[in-house]
């Protein structure tokens, strides 16, 4: 006979491994860490879950996680209102932001596009980046646009997908994609700091 868990610690189990990096095994580690810290552990997670649930949302301009209605960066006066640089996420973009080599704004994807998976354009937020960028070449501010999703076959079917819709709809946009020099199949947020930072600068026209 093996012990049967209560519902409600299965149920945590689950949830937990659900989460990315979590196998069953860890998911039951943390979750049997959780209930063993009642008073601490427990109660700050399920806090900071409640507040985390109540008061972050996405940038109204980048579409990052934001607690306001506009982000930091985006509010930041000596960024670089001329240049966007389009990630895959927010994890590429702190990456891409952490190597300290873009002076400009950014647009953060729902993740890259996937046929095979079922997902579109419209399922990572593409409406919403062509309306950003339509928006600042109207108004004369954007200059150029660097694609930087990876050198991964989604993030290639993505870079290509926004360099002909960009190209179709604004000739005059200088429109860049990060240097080769960034690893194949791997996420930008995975890549050491000085190699993103030479992608930046060696960035090549499209
Ligand atoms: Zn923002």
């Amino acid at each position: 006979m093996s012990i049967r868990l209560a519902p409600a610690v299965e149920e945590l189990i689950r949830t937990l491994s659900a989460l990315p990096g979590l196998g069953p095994r860890s998911a039951q580690r943390a979750a049997f860490f959780l209930l063993q810290n009642r008073k601490g552990a427990l109660d700050e997670l399920a806090s900071a879950l409640n507040t985390a649930r109540r008061g972050v949302g996405r940038c109204r301009l980048c579409n990052t996680f934001t607690e306001g209605d506009i982000c930091s960066v985006c509010a930041d006066e000596d960024r670089d209102p001329g240049l966007i640089c389009v990630v895959e996420s927010v994890a590429d973009q702190m990456a891409l932001d952490a190597s300290l080599a873009w002076p400009g704004l950014y647009f953060v994807l729902n993740g890259r596009l996937s046929p095979v998976e079922g997902i579109g354009p419209a399922d990572i937020g593409m409406p919403q980046l062509l309306k950003r960028i339509g928006a600042g070449v109207e108004e004369g501010v954007l200059r150029e646009a660097v694609v930087a999703t990876s050198y991964t076959p989604e993030g290639d079917a993505t870079a290509y997908y926004l360099i002909d819709a960009l190209k179709k709809r604004w000739p005059q946009l200088r429109v860049t994609r990060l240097a080769r020099g960034l690893p194949s199949g791997i996420e930008i947020e995975y890549t050491d700091l000085s190699t993103i930072a030479n992608a930046v600068y060696s960035r090549r026209d499209v």
